[in-house]
Formats: structure tokens, C-alpha cells, sequence
């Protein structure tokens, strides 16, 4: 899971400036581009990386080449037509005396790593000539229709494992397709070895080749001369790295090998309960959000990491204690937590592919079965979470709206701890049913909506004992409730497919029920009292809390129901004035780190 930024992933129903309708079947023109554009922007990460060993130093290089690959094989997964289209954008638009059209097109291309944009209302639409993306992307066959396929599963009920593999593409059975794959088992031993079974069972399928057969290849055969690659550079960044950081080698040795057996339960185990020095790394494919035709295959990602070593050190002691907050939950079947959650504060180097833009934090890996033996590892991404660009945005849309004694209270480093706690949060509190139920099985799609407002509502309720210990002064407190109250406002009025933006909204109501939050219609200021505070978040929490120990989806819908309703005389009212200081839709990322990388990608 992964934490975005509010204001970039927010889902714009009101656009101000209407782009002109796309001609079908031809480029964007610079008229077309300038509205997102104008729009975007651009923030640089460069971190100080002087403290690195030379060792660390080169290993980073070889690393920085595998995120280069897999920001390859990430826009190939989302579009069948993304390598051709971006060769031919640099050649255009990265010459030195580009037009100008080209530039915008090219600049288009990275913010949205792919050749379709998102418009100003919200839209997807392809700005140079290509095909729009189809919800399975390249991921299925091109095209593959959900009927499609759920008729072929019910059909061939045995394929259903290596057709929604978390690491696989589907691909159909024809002679050239089936040609291709076995070519590459050819080509890479290692990985014919690594994959028993599978170079027999294609040929067998080559000899009676159909288009109306489908199969489930896993990625590293997919991509297979790309992993084969990847997996030598990262044995390469790990003899770097040996002698300055021995257990960051072995976590790269072993991620190395998962990429070319599928499994990454060998890297998952080293990455969460290793202890790294200098540099830290997320690589390979983890999160599902691209896939829109399933929902279960994962899209690739690097993320080069900075450790801030002390700041870690002490964010840990302020951690500990963690079952004293797991006992004070309002909530009877307290279970026993394990105190060394392995969090860390980082400094993004460079992010590639699924995991680039503006993420807060991560918490991996997804696989239940991975987290519940190893745990799972909390990201804290520092200098995006306390850029003083980013910020200042937050910062303006919220003193649109709350009353003037607020405008100071929130604060970029209130947001950071509010996101650590609520990473911590997932670990507390209810994990399974009272009858021993998976959450997501019991509650269905309200399960995620449910755990994201637990999550969050920890964070703000462990505020009080964190004062207790000297974690948080009286004001960082303040901060901190503040925080939880900016995350609630809505620009927008969300969508009941939205789980994040509808449990923010519940929550907002919430605190208006419970009289934390005034609107003053004069006004139309928010006023906080934050005397009020604590109890409503208890409060609130043990109605979650209770929802999710029963597992019954019905009365987690009608409580859903109940608390998420807009009013568009107040809500409709902040979140026009939320949007009236809003000067910026898109963030582009750019990296200190790839200077000397060729081309920005
Ligand atoms: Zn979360």
C-alpha cells in the first residue's frame, strides 16, 4: 500500500479551464497541452548523498540503471505502444532545437509515463495517435474483455492460478505469441530452469496453436532479456555494497533471483527484517492499482532510497511502548503487537515507474501471507512529505478555509508524523473477524475503506499518549490534530468507489456531529475545538472497530451510508474554496540523482 499526496490524486469533477476537444486521430497541438501544463508542477528531489561510501556510490549507479528498466518494462505494461511513442517524442522533443509542440508532448509523456493524459475534468485521453488504454492494458491480451475472460475462467477452472497470478501477464495462444515465449525460455537457461515444466507445456500448446486459448506467462519470462538484465546489475550493486553494508548485498542478491523465479518471498523476508546502513530500495512489482481489468496484477517500480539514520534511531525510541497503545484501544480482543516495527525515514533518491510521484509512505509488502511471517516495511518519505513546495499548496487550501486562529496550526512536519502513526496503525487494533474471518473476504470492497479509517484514526488517538511520553510538545499535538483535520477536507465530492476520499468525508461529518468542527456560515470558516477532540476519535474508533470485529459487509454499508452524506450549502462551499487557491493539478517529478542518465525518464 501507498500513500499519495491529496492534492494529486484527487478525482477533479470542476475544471476551470476547459481543454478543447481532442480531433481524433491527431497529436495534441500546443493549445491542447498548455492548459495541463500551466498546471503542473515541477519539483526537483536532491538530497545530499554526500555521506555515501564510494561503494555505495557505484552500487547506486547500477541501481539507477535496473530503475531505468523497469520504468521501461512499467510503460510497456500500461500501453502496448509506449516504447515507440517515447522514442520518437525524444528524438522530436529532446532535440536542441525542439518546436515547441514537441517539448509539450514529451513533457506530457513523463508526467503521465505513458502516451495518454489525464485532462483537467478528468479524462483520459491518448494526446498523440495512439489506441486509449483498455481497463487490462498491456497486461492482457490488447483488448481482452471482462466477459471474455470471466466466461474462459468459468470455463477453465484449473487456469484460474496462473490467470490472476499477482507476476504474470495472460497472452493468447496463437503461433507467433506462443513462438516468442518459447524462444525466450531458450535464450535464458536460467530461466527454462527456474520455471519447470512451463517450455513442455507451451510447446505441447504450439502444436495446436488457438487465439481463443489463454495462458498465464509469468513476468520474468515477459520481459524476460529485461529481468536477465536487471538481475545482473543488482549482483553487480550488491559485490559493490558488500564490504560497506553486507545485509543490503544479501536483500539485492536475493531480490535478484526473485525477478527471475516470480517468488519474492526470499527478498521480501531479507528487505523487511534487514538492517540497512546508508541506502535502502523497493524494487520490483508490488502494487495493483493499474490494473483495471482484475485488479490483481502488480506494475514495476524502483524506488532509491536515502536512510536518515538518526531520525530513524529516534523515531524508534519514540515507538517504543507500541502495546501500551495497542491496550488502550477502545476495542476488547487486544492482541499482543511486536514492538520493533522496522520503520524508517528516507530521503527519495530517484522513484521509477508504479512508484514515482508524490507518495508519502509505503507499506509492503501486500502479500498477507509474506506480511503475517516477516511483517512488513513503513517507508517514511521524508522530502516529499516535507517539501516546502508541496506543502505550500496544503498550506494555502487550508487557510482558505479554516478560521484565522488556525492558519498557522498545520504544519509539513505534522503531516509526517500523522502518516507514521497511521502506518503504524495498520499493525494495531482488530486483524481478523471475531469468527476468525479475512477482513477483505468478510467486508468485501468496504474492508479497505474500514482498515484506511482505522488506520487513520489511531494515528490521531495514540496523539494523546504521545503527549504523555514527551513525544509530542502541547503544540506538535495541536499539529497533529490539525492534520487530522486537513486530511478530511474535500476538494470535491467523492465518489463512493473513492475508499480514502469517503472515509475522509466520514470522518469530517463526524467531527461536525461531535461539535470538534463548526462551519460558520457567515463566514464560512471551519472553527476546531480541540478540547473535543480525543473523545470523538475514540469515539469513532470503536464504531470501526466493531464493524470490522463482526465482518458483516450489510451494517458496514449502512454505516457508510449513514456518515459519508454532502451538503453542497457547506461542503460544496469549502470545497470551492479549496479549489479557488488551488494553482496546481499535476506534479511532476524530476531527479538530481539521473543527471548524467541520459534524458530525464
Ligand atoms: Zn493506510
Amino acid at each position: 500500500m501507498k500513500l499519495a499526496l491529496p492534492l494529486t490524486a484527487l478525482a477533479l469533477a470542476v475544471a476551470p479551464l476547459a481543454a478543447q476537444p481532442a480531433q481524433p486521430g491527431k497529436a495534441w497541438s500546443l493549445e491542447q497541452a498548455r492548459p495541463i501544463l500551466e498546471k503542473t508542477q515541477t519539483i526537483r528531489l536532491a538530497p545530499d548523498l554526500g555521506h555515501l561510501s564510494a561503494g555505495e556510490r557505484a552500487a547506486l549507479a547500477r541501481l539507477i540503471e535496473v530503475g531505468g528498466i523497469f520504468q521501461d518494462i512499467y510503460e510497456d505494461q500500461r500501453h502496448r505502444s509506449a516504447p515507440q511513442v517515447r522514442a520518437a517524442l525524444e528524438r522530436a522533443g529532446g532535440a536542441r532545437v525542439a518546436r515547441p509542440e514537441d517539448a509539450a508532448r514529451l513533457t506530457l509523456y513523463r508526467l503521465f509515463q505513458g502516451p495518454i493524459a489525464t485532462t483537467l475534468d478528468n479524462r483520459r485521453e491518448p494526446f498523440v495517435v495512439v489506441e486509449p488504454a483498455p481497463p487490462g492494458k498491456n497486461v492482457y491480451p490488447w483488448g481482452l474483455t471482462r466477459a471474455e475472460l470471466d466466461a474462459y475462467l468459468a470455463a477453465h477452472p484449473r487456469q484460474r492460478g496462473e490467470l490472476t497470478h499477482l507476476r504474470s501477464v495472460v497472452r493468447r495462444a496463437d503461433a507467433a505469441t506462443l513462438r516468442g515465449d518459447i524462444a525466450a525460455l531458450r535464450r535464458h537457461p536460467v530461466l527454462d530452469a527456474l520455471h519447470p515444466g512451463l517450455r513442455a507445456r507451451l510447446e505441447a500448446m504450439a502444436r495446436r496453436p488457438s487465439a481463443a486459448t489463454l495462458y498465464g506467462l509469468p513476468y520474468s519470462i515477459a520481459y524476460a532479456d529485461r529481468m536477465v538484465r536487471a538481475h545482473g546489475l543488482l549482483n553487480e550493486a550488491a559485490d559493490l555494497v558488500e564490504a560497506s553494508d553486507e545485509e543490503f548485498a544479501g536483500y539485492l542478491r536475493n531480490r535478484a533471483r526473485d525477478l527471475l523465479s516470480d517468488d519474492y518471498e526470499s527478498g521480501d523476508a531479507a528487505w523487511v527484517t534487514g538492517h540497512f546502513r546508508n541506502l535502502n530500495a523497493q524494487i520490483g512489482a508490488y502494487e495493483t492499482y493499474d490494473d483495471e481489468l482484475l485488479g490483481v496484477r502488480a506494475f514495476h517500480s524502483v524506488s532509491l532510497l536515502a536512510a536518515r539514520t538518526e531520525e530513524t534511531a529516534s523515531l524508534r525510541r519514540g515507538m517504543q511502548g507500541l502495546q501500551a497503545v495497542e491496550d488502550a484501544l477502545p476495542y476488547e480482543r487486544h492482541k499482543r503487537i511486536r514492538e520493533d516495527i522496522p520503520v524508517g525515514v528516507y530521503d527519495v533518491i530517484a522513484d521509477f515507474g508504479q512508484s514515482r510521484g508524490g507518495n508519502t509512505a509505503s507499506i509492503l509488502p501486500n502479500e498477507a501471507l509474506h506480511a503475517r511471517r516477516y511483517g512488513r516495511t513503513i517507508l517514511l518519505r521524508a522530502n516529499i512529505m516535507r517539501s516546502p513546495e508541496i506543502f505550500g499548496g496544503t498550506s494555502t487550501a487550508w487557510r482558505a478555509v479554516v478560521a484565522p486562529r488556525h492558519a498557522d496550526q498545520l504544519t509539513a512536519d505534522s503531516t509526517f508524523h500523522r502518516t507514521l502513526w497511521h502506518e503504524v496503525g495498520h499493525y494495531l487494533g482488530v486483524d481478523r473477524t471475531s469468527d476468525g474471518r479475512d477482513l477483505d473476504a468478510a467486508l468485501g470492497a468496504n474492508g479497505n475503506l474500514l482498515e484506511e479509517m482505522k488506520a487513520d484514526l489511531v494515528s490521531l488517538f495514540a496523539g494523546q499518549e504521545l503527549r504523555r511520553r514527551g513525544y509530542f510538545t502541547d503544540e506538535s499535538l495541536r499539529s497533529h490534530y490539525a492534520s487530522g483535520i486537513n486530511r478530511t477536507l474535500q476538494n470535491v465530492r467523492p465518489r463512493r468507489d473513492q475508499p480514502y476520499q469517503t472515509m475522509q468525508l466520514m470522518q469530517f461529518n463526524w467531527f461536525l456531529d461531535k461539535g470538534v468542527l463548526r462551519y460558520d456560515r457567515e463566514t464560512r470558516r471551519l472553527g476546531i475545538d480541540y478540547d473535543r477532540y480525543h473523545r470523538a476519535v475514540t469515539d469513532l474508533l470503536r464504531e470501526v472497530l466493531a464493524l470490522q470485529d463482526r465482518g458483516d459487509e450489510a451494517a458496514a454499508d449502512a454505516f457508510i451510508t449513514r456518515w459519508s452524506r454532502w451538503d453542497e450549502e457547506l461542503h460544496g462551499r469549502i470545497a470551492a474554496a479549496m479549489r479557488a487557491e488551488q494553482r496546481y493539478r499535476y506534479r511532476l517529478f524530476t531527479y538530481a540523482a539521473l543527471d548524467g542518465f541520459g534524458p530525464p525518464r
